[in-house]
Formats: C-alpha cells, sequence, structure tokens
C-alpha cells in the first residue's frame, strides 16, 4: 500500500505514520527526518537546509523530489511506503505522481489529518516542552518558525487536498481526538 500522510504541523502525522506503518509492515518515510538527520550529519545537503529549516520555510523541491526518488526505489519500499510530510507542494505532488507512474505504480490514499489551527501552536508547544527534558528539541519547535510553517502549509500544502480529492483519493480523518482513536479512525478509512 502507497499512503500520504498530509496534515499541518502539530497535527500527530509522525506519530500515526510510524503507527500505521508497523501494522501495515511498510516504512514510515519522513522527510522531515531525513533533512534533520543530513543537517546533523553535516552533508552537503544538511547544510544547504538547515537555515532554511530553522526558519521554518520549504526547502526547495527539486531537492526533496531527489531525495523521495532515491527512498522509495529501495528494497524495503517495494511494496509500499507511508510519507510523512511529504508532498507539500503541488509540483512535489505532480512529480511524485510522475516518479511512480514511470515504474506503473501510483499512491492507493491519502488520508488527511484534520485539525483546527487554534490547537496547533498548543501542540507544537507541548512537543517543545517535552523534548526539552529530553534534551532533544527541535530547531523549529517555537513560536516564530510555527508560524511560519503554518504559514507554509496554508499557502503551499493546503491546495494538494484539492489535488488528491480530483484524483478520488484523499480521505478525511478526524487529527484532535486521542491519539488512538485517531490511529483507530485511520484504520476505518483505509478498511472503507
Ligand atoms: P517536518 O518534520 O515534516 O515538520 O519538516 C521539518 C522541515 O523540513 C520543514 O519545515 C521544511 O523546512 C523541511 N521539509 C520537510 N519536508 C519537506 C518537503 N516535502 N518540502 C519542503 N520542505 C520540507
Amino acid at each position: 500500500m502507497r499512503l500520504v500522510l498530509l496534515g499541518p504541523p502539530g497535527s500527530g502525522k509522525g506519530t500515526q505514520a510510524v503507527r500505521l506503518a508497523k501494522q501495515l509492515d511498510i516504512p514510515a518515510l519522513s522527510t522531515g527526518d531525513m533533512l534533520r538527520a543530513a543537517v546533523s550529519a553535516g552533508t552537503p545537503v544538511g547544510m544547504q537546509v538547515k537555515a532554511t529549516m530553522e526558519r521554518g520555510e520549504l526547502v526547495p523541491d527539486k531537492l526533496v523530489v531527489a531525495i523521495v526518488a532515491e527512498r522509495i526505489r529501495r528494497p524495503d519500499a517495494r511494496f509500499g511506503f507511508i510519507l510523512d510530510g511529504f508532498p507539500r507542494t503541488v509540483a512535489q505532488a505532480e512529480a511524485l505522481d510522475d516518479l511512480l507512474q514511470a515504474d506503473r505504480l501510483r499512491l492507493d490514499w491519502v488520508l488527511q489529518l484534520k485539525v483546527d489551527e487554534a490547537s496547533l501552536l498548543g501542540r507544537i508547544l507541548n512537543r517543545a516542552t517535552e523534548a526539552m527534558a529530553s534534551g532533544n528539541v527541535r530547531a523549529d519547535d517555537n513560536e516564530a518558525a510555527l508560524r511560519v510553517r503554518l504559514a507554509e502549509y496554508r499557502a503551499q500544502t493546503e491546495p494538494l487536498i484539492t489535488y488528491y480529492r480530483a484524483q478520488g483519493i484523499l480521505r478525511d480523518v478526524d487529527g484532535l481526538r486521542s491519539m488512538d482513536e485517531v490511529t483507530a479512525s485511520l484504520n476505518e478509512a483505509l478498511d472503507a
């Protein structure tokens, strides 16, 4: 199964992607995690994107598409994957369609976690506080960067809702309930 998990920052995408991936025995692929790993390792890509990520802005389409193109063709992804944080622009979605089509594949479902914006800032700041306790805080989990991330989501990523609805593969799930309830709803959406 080839899935995309769509939702604003703080909607719980990462947690749910990992849970679903375990259940379905396919990898959860987070472009944010891949980029953060590149930054930590100090690779050329990491050095190129570090400041952009810290501001909460999106990194260039070409760069992320290249990373995803390489990743989804690895052996562990041959029976499927869950993309978390990709695509984030219509250009990325089109590139993904082209990549899959070249291998005669397509996405099965795009699952959208619906969360109202008012609750997002609180969630992210909570995550930052919890992470601080474990000494592992994200450079972009602060109010200034979060506002930019939300603005980027609205301007660049929300158009994907129309894009995937037109393809008939979008399913909505209420992301505001408990983690377990959201996981259950995602499973229902996949079974429906
Ligand atoms: P995330 O962990 O998904 O919240 O991503 C963290 C940051 O990584 C984002 O704010 C962007 O700077 C960058 N990023 C992750 N995925 C993408 C993407 N698909 N396109 C552009 N930038 C991305």
